[in-house]
């Protein structure tokens, strides 16, 4: 099973891929976790992909998309995945389709996460991330605190703030979104694979029940 997770930054696709990961056994391969180790390891790899990045601008495809075919290639990945922040462009979108079609594999779903803006805003800048690479556990100062300040409930890390979650990157990041990004929507709708999902306070509508409605929808 494939499954792809679409949405702006701070839809809530890295919480939604950790918990389906969980419930499903599918992989949850993040792009930008993967360049977050790589700058953590200050590999050249991670040097470059950190000039992007800490503007809010996407990595170049060339370099994204080879990563991830690689990725695809592991054994701990073919029965299923779920690519979070992949793809990102139209590039990649085609990239993935042709890369998948030499394996004989296709998308069964691309999961659309929509929030509305100020809430994505007020959202990640009060983010924070379990810093033990194995564990990534998401959390937020306001919505979602850990039991101890700073300090992650499952495995006792110290939590962190991302370095690209202030008010500044994130505008540009949801600006990249919307020309980058957002015509996968149509892309994937037009595949007949596309499901849309409003995470939002608003609605009362929290990760969790996304997570659990997509479970009851795959497993039943
Ligand atoms: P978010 O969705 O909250 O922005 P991610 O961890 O998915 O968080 O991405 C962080 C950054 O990593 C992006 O702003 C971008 O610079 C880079 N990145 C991640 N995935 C891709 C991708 N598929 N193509 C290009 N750049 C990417
Ligand atoms: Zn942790």
């Amino acid at each position: 099973m494939i499954i792809i997770m679409l949405g702006a930054p701070g839809t809530g696709k890295g919480t939604i891929a950790g918990l389906l990961e969980g419930k499903l056994g599918f992989k949850q391969v993040s792009t930008g976790d993967i360049f977050r180790k790589n700058i953590q390891k200050q590999t050249e790899l991670g040097k470059l992909a950190n000039s992007y990045m800490e503007k809010g601008n996407l990595v170049p495809d060339d370099v994204t998309i080879k990563i991830v075919e690689d990725r695809l290639e592991q054994p701990d990945v073919q029965n299923g995945i779920i690519l979070d922040g992949f793809p990102r462009t139209v590039a990649q979108a085609e990239a993935l389709d042709k890369i998948l079609e030499g394996k004989g594999k296709k998308i069964d779903m691309v999961l659309n996460l929509t929030t509305p803006e100020e809430e994505i805003i007020e959202r990640v800048v009060s983010r924070r991330v379990c810093s033990n690479p194995e564990c990534k556990t998401i959390y937020n100062v306001i919505m979602n605190p850990p039991k101890q300040e700073g300090i992650c409930d499952k495995c006792g890390s110290e939590l962190i703030q991302r370095k690209d979650d202030n008010e500044e990157t994130i505008k540009t990041r949801i600006a990249t979104y919307m020309e980058q990004t957002s015509p996968l929507v149509e892309y994937y709708k037009n595949q007949g694979i596309l499901k849309t999902e409003e995470v939002s306070q608003r609605i009362n509508r929290l990760a969790k029940d996304v997570a659990d409605d997509i479970e009851s929808e795959i497993t039943c």
